[in-house]
């Protein structure tokens, strides 16, 4: 079975099959007379992922009387990875093509699952805690510099994920800034109140921002800004509307891959994956409200991250909202925004829903 280049979403799959392949017909797509290589000639790049998982075992994963776990491996492959085929591609086709590449797989490979169709999980250990370990020596061991052998080949697939990522926003484009509380009489707190704290105002810091250097938390709607603030039912709050006056850089950490090729990395795959996952934890953390009770050095993980980005230039970062309906953005500057107005808003209802504690679903954070 023969496959080209626009079978692929890959980069560095088409790459492969332009420079290797031979011209012939493709046996996948409508693709004539264009270079194909043969389907299995491509395992190479599917080993590393298929690396990471494997397959699940009776008496190890699933017991007498249940579901046997796991997922078809194929499956798990599309679900868990940026998108591998082109949008040619359906279902038969999809299958056809794991079948070609199956058939020269599964020699004798211990660490390889034996068959796409096998239940397979994602196998343990893998980079789960890695988050932990590096957080826990930047808290308590080194601050501003990792010397530790195991985390130094941390970072330094980041700058390419980065990339991958990042999105541009143009100048016009509309954000909000909330703040409880108003100023004179029924007024709203004036437009200079509206900004990033004052730098002795943030001797605490934030999620992102090291103490001392403030940075400007805005929401993509007046709502989300609002609810970011948790106010209460009947409080008033001054909501800015922020335009952006020039072209900035952001990382949009809300975007559901970052690896968008998973064959370009080869056997440091792992590594990638590694920093995918810093990334990733480091979205969900920025989401979670701010505990003002907290000890500042609870954030240095997610400044010391944040400071790398700043580093690479970007203007600031995009994030999910927990509290509201739209995205949060920290900008590292003022430069590109402008305070156009001030609007006194008050809070008609408060919604939230709860369910009974339970303690082997605590996210700590929270508490
Ligand atoms: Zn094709």
């Amino acid at each position: 079975m023969y496959c080209c280049a626009n079978c692929f979403v890959s980069p560095t799959l088409k790459d492969h099959v332009n420079t290797e392949g031979s011209v012939a017909d493709c046996d996948f797509c409508p693709s004539k007379d264009v270079k194909c290589v043969e389907v299995s000639a491509l395992y190479e790049f599917f080993e590393p992922i298929f690396e990471m998982y494997r397959e699940t075992e009776y008496g190890r994963d699933y017991f007498k009387g249940e579901d046997p776990r796991g997922e078809v491996l194929s499956s798990l492959i599309e679900n868990d990875w940026y998108p591998i085929f082109s949008d040619d591609f359906d279902e038969d086709m999809t299958d056809n093509f794991w079948d070609a590449l199956v058939e020269r797989i599964w020699v004798d490979k211990d660490n390889l699952p034996k068959d796409l169709s096998a239940l397979c999980i994602e196998k343990e250990g893998s980079f789960e805690n890695y988050w932990d370990s590096f957080s826990d020596y930047l808290k308590n061991e080194r601050r501003f510099t990792i010397e530790r052998e195991e985390l130094q080949h941390f970072t330094g697939f980041l700058p390419e994920l980065l990339s991958s990522i990042e999105v541009k926003v143009k100048q016009g484009e509309e954000y909000y800034r909330a703040r409880l509380g108003q100023g004179e009489k029924t007024k709203p707190f004036p437009n200079e109140k509206m900004g990033a704290p004052p730098s002795e105002k943030t001797l605490i810091g934030g999620r992102a921002n090291p103490p001392g250097i403030p940075f400007l938390y805005l929401s993509d709607d007046a709502n989300t800004a609002i609810a970011e603030v948790r106010p209460w039912k009947g409080a008033t709050v001054s909501v800015a509307k922020f335009i952006i006056t020039k072209e900035i850089n952001l990382i949009d950490l809300t975007q559901s891959f970052y690896i968008k090729d998973q064959f370009a990395y080869g056997e440091d795959l792992p590594f990638a994956i590694e920093d995918n996952r810093i990334l990733g934890r480091l979205g969900r953390e920025l989401s979670k409200p701010v505990n003002p009770d907290k000890i500042s050095i609870e954030y240095i993980p997610t400044q010391y991250v944040t400071e790398i980005i700043r580093n690479l230039k970007y203007d600031g970062m995009i994030y999910p909202s927990a509290l509201g309906k739209g995205k949060n953005i920290v900008l590292f500057t003022e430069n590109a925004v402008h305070c156009e107005n001030v609007k006194l808003y008050q809070v008609d209802s408060v919604d939230f829903t709860s369910s009974e504690f339970d303690p082997w679903n605590v996210d700590s954070d929270y508490l």
